[in-house]
């Protein structure tokens, strides 16, 4: 486990065992030792924590509840790459409206698309329905508490199936995310960047978790990185864990973890068009598999730089571009208009101009503000 001697410190720390520094212990400002990071973490925790709709206070035994994880795995769906803030609403619709797994299992497909809509990523609302179907018709209803059995499920992969069989069961598993990564690069100094650095974080942290309190564990880990140990600024003087932790003694924690050289994401190019006729315009469905799967848009070319061919010909005027960043490409999507006294005959449906960005995906919604704004800038009839 190759870690950072602390920057600026010399001589005094010369003989520290660094492959072996959760064992040892460090004298804080009091003179006092620390050498119990985890209870100092569940103890902070327990006088912090933050207060959500599917977490359980710390030190509470788990809810006497059939669905609770079910309520867990759908706050982890919804939390993968969104914050807290924009998925919470999403998580009180969702229960209230399908509050356990087999509504959401029997749900309509477009309904849930439809429900989705502005959370992005939408390969998760898609291998939503795929898991919850799967624990209906595999596992009656009832979601498995063993990490396997969770990750045999779709949608389902490492992190998830730690955290419904921690936070949802209670039981002892290792749950990392990439702020408890944070958290852990920095307690440790851990040199190698990641994805290299995760076996020796996940070896810290199954050494660390005291038996019994592993979901409290890493959500405490969670706050800490959210409230504390900030990306850029980490408030090590508010620190529960400060005195053991050698990212700090480097005097420069926010260097972790060590960013691996940077690739460029790849630049796509598209096309979209808006079709507008007698107060309408023209959506489509996406095909289900792929990018945007099964949600409504504007019809458009696939986006990967072959001649874009307009639905008809005829008279288009170019709106400009909108630009949108996807996990794995960039891409630039130029938008181009077609208005007609009537409407032709095209597969897809038509809905009011005014209210043509309700649930699309932000790229389309994009694409559709862009429309409205040209109209209203050059006068002409969009609204
Ligand atoms: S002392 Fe600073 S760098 Fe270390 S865990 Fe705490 S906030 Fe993060």
């Amino acid at each position: 486990m190759a870690r950072v001697r602390p920057r600026g410190i010399s001589g005094r720390f010369s003989g520290v065992d660094w492959e072996g520094f959760l064992a040892i212990r460090l004298s804080c400002h009091s003179g006092a030792v620390s050498d119990s990071w985890p209870h100092d973490l569940l103890d902070w925790y327990g006088a912090h924590a933050r207060v959500l709709p599917w977490r359980n206070p710390p030190g509470a035994a788990l809810p006497d509840d059939p669905d609770w994880p079910y309520r867990v795995w759908l706050s982890e769906v919804m939390l993968q790459q969104t914050t807290v803030e924009a998925a919470t609403p999403y998580f009180h619709a969702f229960t209230a409206r399908w509050p356990t797994v087999a509504a959401l299992a029997a749900c309509d497909d477009d309904d849930l698309m439809q429900a989705w809509a502005g959370l992005g990523y939408y390969a998760r609302a898609r291998n939503l329905l795929a898991c919850a179907r799967a624990v209906v018709a595999q596992h009656g209803g009832r979601f498995p508490g063993e990490e396997a059995a969770l990750r045999a499920l779709p949608g389902i992969g490492d992190y998830t199936a730690a955290a419904v069989a921690a936070f949802g069961f209670g039981r002892d598993a290792v749950v990392i995310d990439g702020n408890v990564e944070r958290v852990v690069t920095r307690l440790l100094a851990l040199a190698e960047p990641l994805p290299g650095a995760r076996g020796a974080i996940r070896a810290a942290l199954a050494t660390a978790m005291p038996a019994g309190r592993a979901g409290d564990f890493a959500q405490g880990l969670m706050d800490l990185a959210r409230r504390v140990c900030t990306p850029r600024a980490p408030r090590c003087l508010a620190c529960p864990i400060a005195a053991t932790c050698a990212g700090r003694q480097t005097g420069a924690p926010e260097d972790f973890p060590v960013k691996p050289a940077k690739k460029a994401r790849p630049q796509r190019q598209g096309t979209a068009w808006w079709i507008e006729a007698e107060g309408q315009v023209l959506l489509v469905r996406r095909p289900a598999k792929g990018l945007l799967g099964g949600m409504l848009a504007l019809p458009s070319c696939d986006w990967r730089g072959q001649a874009a061919v307009p639905p008809l010909s005829g008279d288009w005027q170019a709106m400009g571009v909108v630009r949108h960043g996807f996990t794995h490409f960039e891409l630039a999507l130029t938008v181009k208009a077609l208005r007609l006294a009537a409407r032709p005959e095209l597969d897809g449906e038509w809905v009011a101009v005014g209210s043509a960005a309700t649930g699309l995906p932000t790229l389309f919604a994009k694409a559709v503000q862009l429309v409205l704004a040209h109209a209203r800038d050059d006068g002409t009839n969009a609204a």
